[in-house]
């Protein structure tokens, strides 16, 4: 049988740079792995619409995952058939698992009375105050705010104040992922289940080939897909702590941060030259 690698990867200071979102170390074994046919997977916080363009950038025509784990997108026609459990969205078969957003915005209002003056999110702050608190140009902050499935909270309370929410939303079965500046929440959609799913589709559609899944990330909301694959790959933060794993699968930890470590580790387990 033949074996196929799928890669899945996280952006944001793990194939981009996590000062400069740049990822021209990456570009060699990007090509390479173009070549080999192996699929680049992004998984990510952010949203279709930025992904969109930055697929151009990277010249990635595979599927991606957007807003931590809420939706996967398939280029129609990927795969001859299909896939089960998805919908027709434009270009793309998309399978969600997530509320839309008009979901997340009600249940903040509803929320609004009991912590006034704790939180605020995007929709209600605006795209001048989304660029002031994320540090984003205005056009990037309005792909970061054109959203399908979730709503990025902004905490200006206490943290008691904070603990409440957290523990009001768990009573409703959702909980809130700690992003640097935003809380995000989820009904339990996360990333692990999104390249469980895909994995899952990807062999339905290729039944002949024996995949194995390889997944990179820098970050705590990384751990649900690090611990979903095969072969881990934990990319060195110069911000944050390496998340911790709780199965003792053999992790490859990155001897360099963002796009180097990317190859530089992915070269090694892969043993493939870049180009
Ligand atoms: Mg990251």
């Amino acid at each position: 049988m033949k074996q196929q690698f799928l890669i899945f990867t996280d952006l944001d200071g793990t194939l981009l740079d996590h000062h400069t979102y740049r990822f021209d170390a990456a570009q060699p074994m990007l090509e390479t792995l173009e070549k080999l046919a192996i699929p680049v997977i992004p998984i990510t916080s952010k949203t279709r619409a930025e992904l969109l363009a930055l697929r151009v950038a990277l010249n990635n025509q595979h599927p991606f995952v957007t807003e931590n784990g809420a939706a996967v997108f398939i280029p129609k026609g990927y795969f001859s058939t299909q896939p089960e459990e998805t919908e027709n969205v434009g270009d793309f078969w998309v399978r969600s698992f997530s509320p839309v957003r008009l979901f997340w915005v009600q249940l903040l209002e509803s929320l609004a009375h009991s912590f006034r003056g704790d939180f605020t999110y995007f929709s209600k702050m605006g795209e001048a105050s989304i660029v002031q608190h994320t540090g984003l140009s205005p056009d990037a902050a309005a792909l970061a705010n054109d959203r399908e499935f979730s709503e990025p909270v902004l905490w200006t309370g206490s943290e008691a104040k904070k603990t409440e929410f957290k523990t009001m939303l768990a009573e409703h079965g959702m909980w809130v992922i700690e992003g640097g500046r935003f809380l995000h929440i989820s009904n339990g959609s996360d990333k692990g289940k999104a390249l469980t799913w895909l994995t899952q589709t990807y062999q339905q559609q290729w039944p002949d080939r024996a995949i194995t899944t390889v997944a990179l990330g820098d970050s705590h909301n990384d751990l649900a897909m690090l611990e979903a694959c095969d072969q881990p790959i934990i990319i060195q933060s110069p911000t944050k702590h390496r998340p911790r794993l709780t199965s003792n699968s053999s992790v490859i930890n990155s001897r360099l941060p963002g796009p180097e470590g990317w190859s530089e580790s992915l070269e090694r387990y892969l043993k493939v030259g870049m180009t």
